[in-house]
């Protein structure tokens, strides 16, 4: 049997795109999700303190509003469970297959159609959308002496439940996920050592829970607060200059030590890096049980782990924040189109048309992948986009019933619009290596450089005079 749709990964863009699917009355589709539940980076991330760092309420479907959010930032439970209930309310339970990690995606060029590769079988489709995540492969550094560790060693990604309480803890980052987790698990440490590489820029948080029967925010006002925070992203601009004052005056409000002020002051544009929004961490680093290691964890031997800077400290347990196989994501690997695999495709970076087609590959939508985050805004911002633009192309597919392959010429137009709006941005000029960037050609493969409302204005609605029919296989 061949199915209409197939989509890999359950987290906000696969469900998304279930959800518009079967109120649009598609019903020949399947998910297919590798974990155990929805959810996606709410399922996986249950480190404590996780929660969004966008508002609530605009961290949510345009499409199903969410009345009851607890708080201006939602902890990361209540999204799950936001999602789930999504999942479940949209009837998609019918069409979930979980547990089921898709580990080959090939087309098949005589059918016509893509065949996956699952554990439990084979799973045939006309399209195929991928939409397995940027954010869902932890990325841990290979140490050495790693293996010599005697105590617990994990992920953010990947927490194990089990009490912290009276251990010396070290964690390896400095990020939006450290970020949160260090004042949390200082609180019953008996020593806590935060490994920091390159200082964040921290701005103010304002987290405060709602009450009952209070008047929500409308996420219309939030979406456009949101999108004014682009012109701080721009190189040089005054937005960017107000954003960096604003930053160091809460570094200044919170750490009056001029010593340690230094060593949490960053050396590259604000927003080059992900910008982290924390009232607690520089508080927490000043306690007198924690530890500021101004430098990178380079290797372990035992339960001693050895600084760059030569600083040796004893620890119990190894926590990595060290964020994910974003620029390079693993299931390129796996998907083989009409000539190679879109890791071949992409061996300088990620590139696309309309951030959701790539040519040598039919029928196929990336969902969250080549240029389509946001360092200003919500994911669902730009992931509804999307879901319009993949709509019409079906909608176009199955009207015409002939391969969707893009222009190579499109691509190359839009990668070309897409690098010429990148070096405007702090992202490509404000003196940063950052997970934004492709490690080879260091080309802005995962933002999108620009106004979210642009995003949609170019890639909201399907436009099929970029598509030609594929050539035929030479024999
Ligand atoms: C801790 C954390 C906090 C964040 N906070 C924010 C925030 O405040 N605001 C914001 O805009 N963004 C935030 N993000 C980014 C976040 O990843 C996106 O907002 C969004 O959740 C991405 O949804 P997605 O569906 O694209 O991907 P994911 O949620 O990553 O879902 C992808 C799914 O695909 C599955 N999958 C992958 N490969 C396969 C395979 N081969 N076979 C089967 N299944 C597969 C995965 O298991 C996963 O369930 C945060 C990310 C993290 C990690």
């Amino acid at each position: 049997m061949i199915r209409e749709v197939a989509i890999v990964g359950a987290g906000i863009a696969g469900l998304g795109l279930g959800i518009r699917l079967r109120r649009a009355g598609h019903d020949d589709f399947v998910i297919l999700e590798r974990g155990d539940d929805v959810g996606g980076t709410w399922r996986d991330n249950v480190y404590p303190g996780v929660a969004c760092d966008i508002p609530s309420h605009l961290y949510e479907y345009s499409f199903l509003k969410n009345r009851d959010w607890s708080r201006r930032f939602a902890p990361g439970r209540e999204i799950q469970d936001y999602l789930r209930a999504a999942a479940r309310d949209e009837g998609l339970g019918p069409h979930m297959q979980l547990r089921t990690p898709v580990t080959a995606a090939a087309w098949d060029a005589e059918a016509q159609c893509w065949t996956l590769d699952t554990p439990t079988g084979t799973v045939a489709a006309r399209a195929l959308v991928m939409a397995a995540g940027r954010l869902s492969d932890p990325k841990t550094p290979a140490l050495p002496g790693l293996d010599t560790f005697p105590g617990r060693t994990f992920h953010t990604a990947r927490w194990q439940p089990g009490s912290l309480a009276g251990l010396r803890i070290g964690i390896v980052g400095t990020g939006a996920s450290a970020v949160q987790i260090v004042p949390e698990i200082a609180r019953d440490a008996a020593s806590l050592v935060v490994f920091q590489r390159h200082p964040a820029w921290v701005l103010p948080r304002d987290d405060r829970g709602y009450d009952p029967g209070e008047p929500r925010p409308a996420r219309a006002d939030l979406a456009v607060q949101a999108e004014e925070l682009f012109a701080a992203r721009l190189a040089g601009s005054a937005a960017a200059e107000t954003l960096e004052t604003a930053a160091r005056a809460h570094l200044r409000r919170q750490v009056p030590d001029p010593a340690l002020r230094a060593l949490l002051t960053p050396d590259y544009a604000i927003g080059c890096k992900r910008a982290v929004f924390s009232d607690t961490y520089f508080p927490t680093l000043q306690q007198p049980h924690v530890t500021l290691e101004p430098s990178a964890l380079a290797a372990v031997s035992g339960a001693t782990a050895v600084a760059a800077s030569g600083a040796r400290h004893e620890l119990d347990v190894l926590i990595f924040a060290t964020g994910f196989e974003a620029a390079r994501p693993p299931f390129a690997k796996i998907v083989t189109g009409r000539t190679g695999t879109l890791a071949e495709h992409w061996a300088d970076g990620m590139t696309s048309h309309a951030s959701t087609v790539v040519s040598g590959f039919p029928n196929l939508f990336v969902l969250d992948g080549p240029n389509s985050a946001l360092g200003h805004h919500s994911a669902f911002e730009v992931i509804e986009a999307q879901l319009d633009y993949v709509l019409g192309g079906l909608e176009h597919l199955a009207r015409t019933r002939r391969p969707l392959e893009v222009a190579p010429e499109a691509e190359a137009a839009y990668t070309a619009l897409v690098d010429r709006l990148a070096a405007r941005t702090v992202w490509t000029r404000g003196g940063c290596a950052s997970w934004y960037l492709d490690e080879g050609s260091g080309r802005l493969t995962l933002l999108w450089p620009e106004r979210a409302s642009l995003f949609r204005r170019l890639n909201g609605r399907f436009d099929p005079e970029p598509f030609e029919v594929p050539a035929p296989l030479p024999a």
